[in-house]
């Protein structure tokens, strides 16, 4: 998983009417968003309705009896499941509970009953993501479920005129609609969708700051280690000031040292000056703590100096 990608098991749900496009556009998808980093499992709805020609069971569908679909269903194994052109069609949680809480991504080609029903539940609702697909028209809708050539003619009636109810039931809780016009724009509209809700995560903003916490904390930590670790490389060069200026009072530099208000034990007015000139060069806020962790480590030295420079 590429670190831009919050670790969150999401589902991203594909509904629209028959004909509009959804099995083809998330063959595509699938394949583009893999090598990006997310990785989506389509999941198997189980359906009590009759194999197609070339269909295979429990890759295209879990194909069930209405006896089996109905204990299921009482056995609450769905997520979602409803009535689509008089066959049942469920969701099992088997399908896709575990692979949510292993942070997986699933996306479900479903119709609008169940994407409404998975809207409902507040377990799954924040992470899922409910994508409405539908031709330019409803012409170019039944031209391809014709040219499609999987169903009879009724089956193209009952199909158009769900794909009227679809479109008003659908308005409440799609997150975006797309428009499959041209599938190659349709793909990529699908694919910023998918990625935009792999970015849209607290989590993400929660990594972060912990790895800000870490880097305060090795900084703090840096602040008080460097002090002693630039000891040998900053003592030669602050006796060799002392020298240069014998009037330097330790005293009044001990005090200068108290009054810090940030009690880093500095010389102020020379650490704010270098501070002044690493701001100056856009590289502030790193510099200013480099230039105060040597001048701690100055003053540290300033302050072991002090009674020897008394006597
Ligand atoms: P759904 O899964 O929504 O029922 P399909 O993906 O099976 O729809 O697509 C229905 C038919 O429309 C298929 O024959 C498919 O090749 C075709 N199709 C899909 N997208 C487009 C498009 N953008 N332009 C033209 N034909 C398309
Ligand atoms: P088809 O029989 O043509 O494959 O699918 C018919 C409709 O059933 C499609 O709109 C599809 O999205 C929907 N469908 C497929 N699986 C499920 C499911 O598990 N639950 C629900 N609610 N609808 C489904």
């Amino acid at each position: 998983m590429s670190s831009n990608f919050h670790p969150d098991g999401t589902l991203f749900i594909i509904s629209g009417p028959s004909g509009a496009g959804k099995t083809t556009l998330i063959t595509e998808v699938t394949k583009q968003v893999g090598p990006i980093g997310i990785t989506l499992y389509f999941s198997v709805s189980h359906t009590t309705r009759q194999p197609r020609v070339g269909e295979i069971d429990h890759i295209s569908y879990h194909f069930c009896t209405p006896e089996r679909f109905e204990q299921m269903a009482q056995r609450g194994e769905f997520i979602e499941h409803a009535w689509v052109h008089e066959q049942r069609y469920g969701t099992s949680k088997a399908e896709v509970l575990q692979r949510l809480e292993r942070g997986e991504d699933v996306i479900l080609d479903i119709d609008y009953q169940g994407a409404r029903q998975i809207a409902d539940d507040p377990d799954l609702s924040h992470r899922s993501l409910n994508v409405f697909i539908f031709p330019p028209s409803f012409e170019h809708l039944e031209q391809r479920l014709r040219d499609r050539g999987l169903n009879t003619e009724s089956e193209i009636q009952t199909r158009l005129q769900k794909a009227i109810d679809e479109i008003e039931a659908g308005k409440e809780f799609y997150h975006y609609v797309i428009i499959n016009d041209d599938l190659k724009v349709a793909t990529e509209c699908l694919k910023a969708a998918i990625i935009a809700k792999k970015l849209q995560t607290r989590t993400a903003l929660e990594a972060i700051g912990k790895m800000a916490e870490r880097l305060k904390e090795e900084r703090d930590g840096r602040s008080a280690i460097l002090p002693m670790a630039q000891v040998p490389l900053r003592a030669p060069r602050l006796k060799a000031r002392r020298a240069a200026h014998p009037g330097l009072d330790a005293e009044a530099e001990d005090e200068a040292r108290q009054t810090d208000p940030r009690g880093h034990g500095r010389d102020r007015s020379q650490s704010d000056q270098v501070a002044a000139v690493g701001a100056g060069r856009g590289s502030g806020y790193v510099r200013t703590h480099r230039v105060e962790a040597v001048l701690s480590a100055a003053c540290w030295v300033l302050g072991r100096l002090a009674p020897s420079t008394k006597h």
